[in-house]
């Protein structure tokens, strides 16, 4: 059989998403190589993941100055001739957003509220009822506390599958359901945590 060639265009679709993928790999080439802006890139070294929305304006500008890192802090007050030290008021070291939230002994009260309330997230769209939901965390003894682990969640397939059928998690021993990691990242219950932040971080 004789050996055709066409030369057939890319449709409009295709040729969209070729160009989308060639401009998203060269800005990560760029980002990861990038000098400036490495506060950010250990935070978020991929360019295409989406930041948390839904939060509210004035959260968002507090969550996008922590980011950043430029904010009322002392180590960005700092860097821009604004405060002599760049130094944590309460214990010296350099107040950045990563002292506050995971080092400064002044904070101590508001990060176990943190850890607390951080769960592995399971998304809204998951296919399970509330009473599932309420259960998708294992729980654990923690220093002789019962608490919510921090970094499993009950295999979200098995549970769907269980809801599915219509079983209650009254009628299941739930220890027999295989676990998995935050595969869907992590959340937590802001409502007390972020207003004491927020107060430090948008001054
Ligand atoms: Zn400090």
């Amino acid at each position: 059989m004789e050996r055709v060639e066409l030369d057939v265009p890319y449709g409009r679709g295709e040729a969209k998403a070729i160009v989308r993928a060639a401009v998203i790999a060269e800005w990560q080439r760029r980002w990861d190589s990038e000098v400036r802006g490495r506060h950010l890139y250990a935070i978020q070294a991929s360019v295409t993941r989406t930041t948390a929305g839904g939060m509210g304006r004035r959260k968002e500008v507090v969550w996008t100055r922590m980011r950043l890192g430029h904010n009322g802090l002392n180590s960005s007050l700092f860097r821009v001739g604004r405060h002599e030290t760049g130094g944590c008021p309460f214990c010296g070291e350099l107040e950045t957003v990563e002292h506050i939230l995971l080092h400064c002994t002044c904070y101590e009260g508001e990060r176990e509220i943190m850890w607390g309330r951080v769960r592995c997230h399971v998304p809204e769209d998951a296919n399970i009822t509330d009473a599932w939901r309420n259960v998708s965390i294992p729980t654990e003894m923690v220093n002789g506390k019962l608490q919510y682990s921090k970094c499993r969640r009950y295999s979200l397939n098995e549970i769907s599958k269980l809801s599915v059928l219509n079983s209650s998690p009254v009628d299941i021993n739930l220890t027999h359901i295989p676990q998995e990691d935050c595969v869907d990242g992590w959340t937590y219950d802001r409502s007390t945590f972020y207003s004491t932040i927020i107060t430090e971080v948008s001054q």
